[in-house]
């Protein structure tokens, strides 16, 4: 078998490297440019949506340690118009019955779930059953206990479990993560981060539905959450939360928007929201001399970057998913974790479990 990865030895290595590296210290800014893989590897994305075909395919074009070799869709259609524009083998096909039979298929390394987000669970755990190395969108499951079934079955199977944080891979996130740590306008006092988009047509949306994992803080929520986190450098300590929900007929089950506040150590506050009621995008951050951040922070592109007293900064355009990918199979062939391993995606399940707690007992204060 053709294959650089050595799935046996995989986990050792990863223990090893996480152990010697610390998850926490591995750094922000990384080339994937600077290694020459020794093959591209070859990945099958799961759930062929919008996301999937308009965001990851593209981006699967210009990729340089990956190339994409197989699909796994429920809808016939989809197979061929995809297998066709993408010159993908018919035995690299699959669908969510078949699925497992991936195992015996050399040619597919990584799987990529980008299914509805209650299918998170059940695809990871399949796909890390069959061998294959794996990557899933955020938010990670539906709840933190799903998050540690995940990360037991991965590590149970030797393979590597990397979550879809792209901002983690473009260079606007990645000097938000480094002003938290070298501070160049003195302390951070609070940080103000909102994602929201206005939702058309919400009865036809699985995003508007409980039972398939939907609601603004599964949606859009680990966008200012992640934000509050990388802006502060610091884990919060406690969370309060409020939710509302203009239609519940429409909004089934859901949130339409959330707004939550995280404490950090040394009274560092975060007001956050999240909806489906308005396009809305910001991260500010108070620092001792003025204010900083992102505006918007987490588009695809067309970020832009502002400094206390009125200077801007930016970046050149750049494919983040291409950089993602191209990191997460990277960290896959050297053998070492992501920067965005299945830990990072549990320990924003936890705050947001949290979050529905604060909720459901009428906004208290809960303690992490
Ligand atoms: P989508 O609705 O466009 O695609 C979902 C796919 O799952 C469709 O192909 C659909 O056919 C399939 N599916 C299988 N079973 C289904 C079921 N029971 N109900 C509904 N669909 C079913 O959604 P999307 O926007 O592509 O989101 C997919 C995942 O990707 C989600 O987890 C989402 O959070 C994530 N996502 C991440 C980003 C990002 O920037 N990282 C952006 C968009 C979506």
């Amino acid at each position: 078998m053709n294959n650089p990865l050595n799935r046996r030895t995989f986990l050792t290595q990863l223990s090893a490297a996480a152990i010697a590296t610390g998850l926490s210290s591995i750094p922000f800014i990384s080339s994937s440019k600077s290694v020459n893989p020794q093959k591209k590897l070859g990945i099958a994305l799961v759930g062929l949506g919008y996301y999937s075909t308009g965001i990851l395919m593209p981006a699967l074009e210009k990729t340089e340690n990956v190339k994409l070799v197989g699909l796994v869709t429920g809808t016939p259609e989809k197979a061929k118009k995809y297998g066709e524009k993408y010159n993908i083998p018919k035995e690299n096909i699959y669908n969510y019955q078949n699925f497992d039979e991936i195992a015996k298929n050399p040619s597919i390394d990584v799987i990529y779930i980008v299914l509805p987000n209650s299918m998170h669970k059940e695809f990871v755990i399949r796909a890390a059953k069959a061998g294959k190395q794996v990557i899933c969108e955020k938010p990670m499951a539906l709840n933190a206990a799903e998050c540690r079934e995940m990360i037991g079955a991965c590590q149970k199977a030797g393979v590597s479990l990397s979550i879809g944080y792209r901002l983690h891979y473009e260079p606007y996130t990645q000097r938000i993560m480094q002003m938290a740590k070298e501070k160049p306008y003195g302390d951070i006092f609070m940080v103000h981060a909102s994602a929201g988009w206005r939702m058309g047509r919400p009865t036809e949306q699985w995003k508007a539905k409980s039972k398939l994992g939907g609601g603004a803080i599964m949606d859009m929520g680990p966008y200012p959450l992640q934000a509050a986190r990388y802006s502060t450098g610091m884990e919060p300590i406690a969370v309060t939360a409020q939710m509302f929900n203009s239609d519940p007929k429409v909004f089934d089950g859901v949130d339409e928007t959330t707004t939550f506040q995280l404490e950090f150590p040394g009274n560092i506050f975060a007001n956050c929201s999240t909806t489906f009621a308005a396009n809305v995008n910001f991260l500010t951050i108070n620092a001792q001399k003025g204010d900083y951040g992102l505006n918007p922070f987490s588009g695809y592109n067309g970020i832009h970057g502002f400094l206390p007293n009125g200077e801007k900064f930016d970046f050149p355009e750049m494919n983040q998913q291409a950089a993602q990918m191209d990191e997460m199979c990277l960290a896959i062939l050297e053998k070492r974790p992501c920067k965005t391993p299945g830990e990072e995606g549990l320990r924003d399940m936890i705050i947001i479990d949290a979050i529905r707690e604060s909720v459901r007992k009428g906004g208290i204060r809960i303690v992490l």
